[in-house]
């Protein structure tokens, strides 16, 4: 399950940054997981509190920000949203669509507990 492995990685991001930021425990992670990322979000959110337990961010709120897919239409020279990779083009029905959004999964933002002596960002 890919989705094992990507949780893995969120795991180790987020022990990374805490690390370099002094802090010993996650409050939030958010996720963006775009439309066309072919991430089952369910099974991540499985995925996550398993990788997750004893770790930094073992009680951290997991917010899940889906990104719509986006795609570039050869024939209509336009940019259109699209719900998965390869759907045809909405206005023409097109195939000739091009991913362009929505085909990455990151992490967007990490809520550290607070520490003394925080440095300004
Ligand atoms: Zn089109």
């Amino acid at each position: 399950m890919h989705e094992m492995s990507l949780a893995e990685g969120i795991r180790s991001i987020v022990e990374d940054s805490a690390h370099s930021h002094d802090s010993s425990r996650v409050e939030r992670v958010v996720l963006e997981i775009g439309a066309l990322a072919a991430v089952e979000v369910e099974a991540l959110r499985f995925c996550l509190e398993v990788v997750l337990r004893d770790s930094v961010a073992e009680s951290a709120e997991i917010v899940i920000d889906p990104v719509p897919g986006q795609g570039w239409c050869m024939q209509c020279a336009l940019t259109v949203p699209i719900a998965q990779l390869y759907d045809p083009c909405p206005h023409c029905g097109s195939y000739q669509v091009q991913a362009t959004g929505g085909t990455e999964m990151r992490v967007r933002e990490l809520m550290l507990a607070a520490t003394h002596d925080q440095p300004e960002h």
